[in-house]
C-alpha cells in the first residue's frame, strides 16, 4: 500500500498541484497533510480547497493556527509575521473555521503512525526536530513505530535502532523491523535544503522515499509580488533556502 505525506504547503497551489499530479502517478491510496498549509505563498485558500478534496487526514501546523489567532506569534520573524497577516485578509470565513477544527495530532493506530507538525513531545511548543539530541527526546513521546512531522522544511528519516543508536537518512531508507522512525517529510511550498524543488514523502510498506518535483516557482513569486509579500520571501523559493 503506497501511503503519500506532505507538509508546509505554505499557500504554494503551483507547488502543491505539481506534487499531487505526481501522487497520482504514485498510486498512493491515502494522503496525509501534516501542517502549514498556509502562511508565506499567495494562495492559501486554494491549497485549503484542495487538501480538503484530496487529503485523507489533516493535522495543524503553527501558521495554520497563527492565521486564526490560535497560537502565539510573537516567536514569528518580520516576514512571516506580514504573510500571516496577509494571509488572515484574504482567508474565507469558511475556511477560517476550517482551520480551528484542526486537531494537533493523529494518530492511525492500524499502520502504527503518529502525524504531528513539529515534534510529539509537545506538539503546541513547536519545537524543531534536527539533530539526534533532539530527536531522542522525542522517541518516548509516541507509541508508534513512525512519526511523521514536517516544520524544519528539511527532510530526514531519523531511526532508532533496537540498540539506541540514532542515524539519520536524506533521501530515503528501508524500514526495518524492531526500528522506530521520526520522519520530516520536508515542505512542499517553500524547501529549505538547498534544493527549490518541492518535496514530500512516498512509503510503501518496507521504505520511505523522498521524493521531489519541479514546479512553475516564477509563477508563484509573480503572485507574491503582486500581493505585496515580503521579498525575502519571495526570494528564497528560487533557492531552496
Ligand atoms: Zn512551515
Amino acid at each position: 500500500m503506497n501511503l503519500a505525506f506532505i507538509s508546509d504547503v505554505h499557500g504554494n497551489i503551483e507547488a502543491l498541484g505539481s506534487v499531487m499530479e505526481e501522487i497520482r502517478k504514485d498510486k498512493a491510496e491515502k494522503i496525509f497533510s501534516i501542517g502549514d498549509i498556509v502562511g508565506y505563498g499567495p494562495n492559501p485558500n486554494e491549497c485549503i480547497n484542495a487538501l480538503k478534496d484530496d487529503a485523507d487526514i489533516i493535522v495543524a501546523g503553527n501558521h495554520d493556527y497563527a492565521a486564526v489567532g490560535m497560537t502565539d506569534i510573537t516567536d514569528f520573524n518580520d516576514y512571516a509575521k506580514a504573510a500571516i497577516q496577509w494571509t488572515e485578509s484574504v482567508l474565507s470565513e469558511e475556511n477560517k473555521a476550517f482551520l480551528k477544527e484542526l486537531p494537533l495530532s493523529s494518530s492511525i493506530k492500524k499502520s502504527g503512525m503518529l502525524l504531528v507538525h513539529a515534534s510529539p513531545k509537545d506538539p503546541l511548543e513547536w519545537e524543531y526536530v534536527t539533530n539526534a539530541g533532539e530527536a531522542d527526546a522525542n522517541f518516548s513521546f509516541f507509541s508508534e513505530k513512525a512519526c511523521f512531522i514536517g516544520h524544519t522544511h528539511t527532510p530526514a528519516i531519523i531511526e532508532l535502532s533496537p540498540e539506541g543508536k540514532i542515524n539519520f537518512f536524506r533521501n530515503g531508507s528501508e524500514i526495518k523491523d524492531g526500528h522506530r522512525y521520526i520522519i520530516d517529510v520536508g515542505s512542499v511550498g517553500q524547501p529549505r535544503d538547498g534544493n527549490p524543488e518541492a518535496a514530500y514523502a512516498l512509503y510503501s510498506g518496507g521504505a520511505v522515499e523522498i521524493k521531489r518535483v519541479p514546479y512553475d516557482i516564477l509563477l508563484t513569486q509573480k503572485k507574491m509580488r503582486e500581493a505585496g509579500l515580503p521579498s525575502y520571501l519571495i526570494e528564497r523559493l528560487s533557492e531552496g533556502r
